[in-house]
């Protein structure tokens, strides 16, 4: 189980095995263990051993892979194996998030299987789930990630939603700088663990629910003050190290 509040780095397609290892030199020299909160960095797969190589001394910071395919093994060439991933180190994986979604057209209930998959290997699944514009302005974000957050969910028992972490990315708001306010991001959250209550079995209170969409160091603290936000995901400002390593030393303020 991750400690909360998590801060999760999620590079994307950037930082191959050469720029990962400078980031992380760069990045551990500013930043000490941190007993009270939990980091994780999803970078591409090709750059996993060099993060890490650099982590070798590092247990406290965890690594995971941002895609996984929904079948464990077989002919499905170019994609990423969970369980290969887990062998290879990686102890998380980013499962339904909003490019894989969108650009990629994953389906909810492939997300669902991903999620099974995940908790076999032994991998944490970050399950992101979040609302389009034209879902937001259509008045439907509420129905639309409580669709996500149960086909997503839709193949665990009630025991293992204990061991998913959650993360609520309004796709508006991923790559825009367009941040949903705390007061948002908290109704939302809430929403998830009100679900998250009334499916049984799990004391909603231990999922983590993070939040992604445009944090930055400004607004860190704000957003991890907010109730129900256990934490960040974070895309574009996860990139610099000296930027990443600032947000994950965020004062919380609960
Ligand atoms: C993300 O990719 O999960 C994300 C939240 O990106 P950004 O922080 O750049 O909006």
């Amino acid at each position: 189980m991750l400690r909360t509040p998590i801060f999760a780095a999620n590079w994307k397609l950037n930082h191959g095995p050469t720029d990962a290892k400078a980031f992380m030199q760069r990045f551990l020299h500013q930043t000490p263990r941190l007993d009270d909160r939990s980091m994780l960095f999803f970078p591409p797969a090709l750059s996993m051993a060099a993060v890490m190589d650099a982590l070798h001394e590092r247990p406290d910071v965890l690594v995971g892979v941002q895609h996984v395919h929904s079948e464990a093994s077989g002919a499905f060439t170019g994609e990423n194996s969970a369980s290969i991933a887990r062998d290879a180190g990686a102890r998380a994986v980013l499962i339904g998030h909003s490019e894989r979604r969108h650009v990629f057209g994953e389906s909810d209930e492939a997300t669902g299987r991903k999620v099974r998959l995940a908790l076999d290997t032994r991998l944490i699944p970050m399950l992101c789930v979040g609302e389009t514009l034209s879902e937001r302005e259509a008045g439907i974000t509420e129905s639309v990630v409580e669709r996500q957050l149960t086909a997503g969910l839709a193949l665990l028992t009630d025991a293992e939603v204990g061991q998913v972490v959650l993360a609520y990315e309004p796709v508006w708001a991923i790559g825009t700088g367009r941040t949903a306010t705390p007061a948002d991001a908290s109704a939302i959250h809430g929403v998830l663990r009100a679900a998250l209550r009334a499916r049984g079995g799990v004391r909603a209170g231990q999922v983590p629910i993070c939040y992604g969409g445009s944090v930055n160091r400004g607004n860190a603290a704000e957003l991890l003050a907010a109730p129900d936000v256990d934490g960040l995901l974070v895309g574009g400002a996860s990139l610099d190290a000296d930027g990443w390593s600032a947000i994950v030393r965020t004062e919380v303020r609960r």
